[in-house]
């Protein structure tokens, strides 16, 4: 990989290099001091992010998608808002923990108006939060606060599924054909969608990939009940009934 290839891949890491150079030039007082910092925060996501991503693989293996869907999904309606309020407020550990958690979510089927009640709760109304500003500030104080934030978080994340409506982008190796969508990083090239409808089913490299053919809707009963059986889940029937 060349220079300008591993610099157009991290452009965020680039950036803060760039800056901790920009720094140690002009203040090498403060660079010392963002080092340090840095190096602090490190040793604590070395700490937590390992149990972070064993529940992200667990959720990402062990959850079937349909849960996800269901509870968490365009669809969950109040449920889902309850239960994203109730995964953010109850969860630990630092606001970054949360990322991978919400991707694998969004990836599975979880809603962005849910994903974003569950980061901001996680990061703003956590129960040992709201236990500490009841010992410190008081009651009252602690009820009107968390009043104004939750109003304020459904408002921010009714505003953000809004805007982000239908552009939150694909991975690269996911497609989709109509109502059919796979995704091909859960694929473990079983070859039983291909063996049942290699119409529509291909597997290119050892990963389920789509065909061109558009989905006959005479073929949509088999297409679901392969959906179904797809020991991975990766096969999406999009608003099948
Ligand atoms: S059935 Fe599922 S796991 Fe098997 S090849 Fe098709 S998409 Fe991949």
């Amino acid at each position: 990989m060349s220079l300008y290839q591993y610099v157009k891949k991290n452009k965020m890491l680039t950036a803060v290099i760039a800056a901790y150079l920009v720094v140690t030039v002009l203040s090498p007082d403060k660079a010392l001091a963002s080092a340090k910092n840095s190096i602090y925060y490190l040793k604590e996501m070395l700490t937590v992010m390992p149990i972070i991503f064993v529940l992200t693989s667990l959720i990402e293996t062990w959850i079937p998608r349909q849960i996800i869907i269901e509870n968490l999904g365009d669809k969950s309606g109040a449920k889902g808002v309850v239960l994203s309020f109730a995964l953010g407020s109850l969860s630990a550990g630092p606001i970054y923990a949360a990322f991978p958690i919400c991707k694998a979510l969004l990836a599975k089927g979880a809603s962005v108006l849910n994903i974003v009640i569950i980061l901001s709760s996680w990061a703003v109304i956590k129960v040992p939060m709201l236990i500490n500003e009841v010992k410190f500030l008081g009651f009252n104080y602690m009820l009107v606060r968390w009043l104004l934030t939750t109003v304020s978080i459904l408002l921010i994340a009714a505003a953000t599924s809004l805007i982000l409506k239908g552009s939150i982008p694909q991975r690269s190796s996911d497609a989709s054909s109509g109502p059919i969508k796979v995704l091909s990083e859960y694929c473990i090239s079983c070859g039983l969608c291909v063996d049942a409808c290699s119409k529509y089913f291909t597997v290119q490299n050892g990963k389920v990939t789509l065909t061109s053919a558009p989905p006959a809707a005479a073929d949509l009963a088999n297409i679901k009940e392969i959906a179904e059986k797809c020991p991975a889940q990766a096969i999406i029937l999009q608003d099948a009934t």
